[in-house]
């Protein structure tokens, strides 16, 4: 394996709530379940771009796509319990604005709030188009743009990008270097090679059955993740 180990979601969400967009959801329970997973193979739940920082096998990383809410009301203290952090891939046109109702999507105090906790705020473009089926500039504009406004919003430099539907092409490979990413995740399980702009990610998110298959295909992937060569303090 050439990457930290790496696995993504959407929402956290108690098996008892709306049960619409389920397919997209952990419940906090199986999130605290896998970081406890992965903490006790001996890896460091890390951010997405500390755990490529930490260059090899001894750290992994869990990501939330598209900004829910519910990752801060429930992720936070789902992976905290394990003493480990997550990074969150937030659309930009979605960020809730100041002084809106509650809502699905993060607002920008929310995101301030992951950001003191720890977390990593990565971008998930502007406004969560396929990017290969857009033209060049707009591709563009969609990957330096969000870069760019969630700098602006956070006062924090933007490291990382997650493609939506985890559709990329060379082409929006080179933007991403260009925009000043030092790293890409995809939503492919295996593949992307040694470049930090096509890191694959394990789907681990679901309820009932489905949260039972994806625990187990955690355990097994993590059977061959080499142990850290420094036992973990
Ligand atoms: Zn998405």
């Amino acid at each position: 394996m050439n990457h930290p180990l790496m696995g993504y979601y959407h929402r956290v969400q108690p098996r008892s709530s709306d049960p619409s967009r389920r397919g997209l959801a952990v419940d906090p329970e199986s999130l605290r379940q896998h970081a406890r997973l992965i903490r006790q193979r001996g890896l460091a739940l890390r951010t997405v771009s500390d755990s490529l920082d930490a260059a090899g096998p001894g750290a992994a990383a869990l990501s939330f796509d598209d900004g829910f809410a519910d990752n801060l009301e429930y992720g936070v203290d789902a992976l905290a319990s394990e003493g480990g952090v997550g990074t969150v891939y937030v659309v930009v046109s979605a960020i809730r604005t100041a002084g809106g109702p509650a809502g699905e999507m993060l607002s920008l105090k929310e995101l301030r709030q992951l950001a003191a906790a720890g977390w990593e705020i990565g971008s998930h473009s502007v406004s969560h188009p396929r990017l290969p089926e857009l033209s060049e500039a707009d591709q563009r504009a969609q990957v330096r743009d969000s870069k760019r406004q969630l700098e602006d919003l956070l006062g924090a430099a933007v490291r990382s990008f997650a493609y939506p539907y985890g559709l990329y092409s060379p082409v929006t490979v080179r933007l991403v270097q260009e925009a000043g990413y030092a790293n890409a995740v995809t939503t492919a399980k295996r593949g992307g090679g040694t470049s930090r702009f096509e890191i694959p990610r394990l789907s681990l998110g679901g309820y009932g059955f489905r949260a039972v298959k994806q625990s187990l295909k955690l355990r097994l992937r993590l059977l061959f993740e080499r142990p850290p060569a420094v036992a973990p303090s």
